[in-house]
């Protein structure tokens, strides 16, 4: 997270002449990305914010382009990932969805090769992908996410259990509602003979179980009817989203 926005504060320092646009109040937000939108002569925005249909996004690059805009999603990551794409995608809908005429888009990644020769110059460190091809097939399917995702609020909470999903690609924000963190006890799960690595939920449950069981009874696992998951309402039962 904290590399996140060095990295984020770094892009924004190779375009000096860029507006940030004050996220506290989104509502002033929206207005104040409209304001930028139409000033002269046209500057790069950082965090510029769009709303369409509901759903808002805050772009980490907004850069003028020659016909249009430069959407540029800034990734404290080495390489395209495949939860990128979707990402781009969906800032990309709502953005033109917002009226925005969007030249290219596309994903600045960390160039590992990048030499650091000192005094804050930084040029170089970010490579651009270009994402319009990745994209292109995706922003059909985004109405669809978004449709999913509010049939999801809409109705009960899923019957979901805790697993890989919850820290992967992101940690989902409702981890610590599903999967409660456990005192821990003096016998962590590692100590058993040929224990594997199991998500981070089985560690906690068995970490419980143990804490429960007398020395000498068996543990349970986290599946069986005694230790039924928590249910929650689950971003894993809806295609994935980007973070903003
Ligand atoms: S809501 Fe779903 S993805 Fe999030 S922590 Fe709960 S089970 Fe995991």
């Amino acid at each position: 997270m904290q590399v996140g926005l060095e990295v984020g504060g770094i892009a924004r320092g190779l375009h000096q002449d860029g507006v940030l646009i004050d996220g506290r109040n989104l509502t002033s937000a929206l207005v104040d990305t409209a304001d930028q939108l139409a000033a002269r002569p046209r500057r790069a925005l950082f965090e510029a914010s769009f709303e369409y249909r509901g759903v808002l996004v805050r772009t980490d690059l907004l850069l003028p382009a020659k016909r249009g805009w430069r959407l540029v999603e800034v990734k404290a990551s080495a390489s395209v990932k495949p939860v990128h794409p979707a990402d781009v995608a969906i800032q990309a809908w709502v953005a033109e969805g917002a009226g925005v005429r969007l030249a290219e888009t596309a994903l600045a990644c960390i160039d590992t090769g990048f030499v650091y020769s000192g005094e804050g110059d930084y040029r170089g460190l970010l490579a651009e992908h270009p994402m319009g091809e990745e994209i292109e097939g995706l922003r059909t399917e985004v109405p669809k996410w978004i449709r999913a995702a509010r049939a999801t609020l809409a109705g009960p909470e899923p019957d979901i259990e805790p697993g890989d999903q919850c820290t992967d690609p992101y940690a989902c924000p409702f981890l610590e509602h599903c999967v409660p963190p456990q005192e821990e006890t003096g016998y962590p799960p590692e100590i058993l003979p040929r224990a594997r690595p199991s998500p981070r939920h089985c560690a906690r449950r068995v970490i419980s179980t143990f804490a429960r069981s007398p020395p000498g009874v068996s543990s349970t696992h986290c599946t069986s009817a005694s230790a039924s998951p928590r249910r929650a309402v689950c971003p894993s039962s809806t295609p994935r989203r980007s973070g903003s």
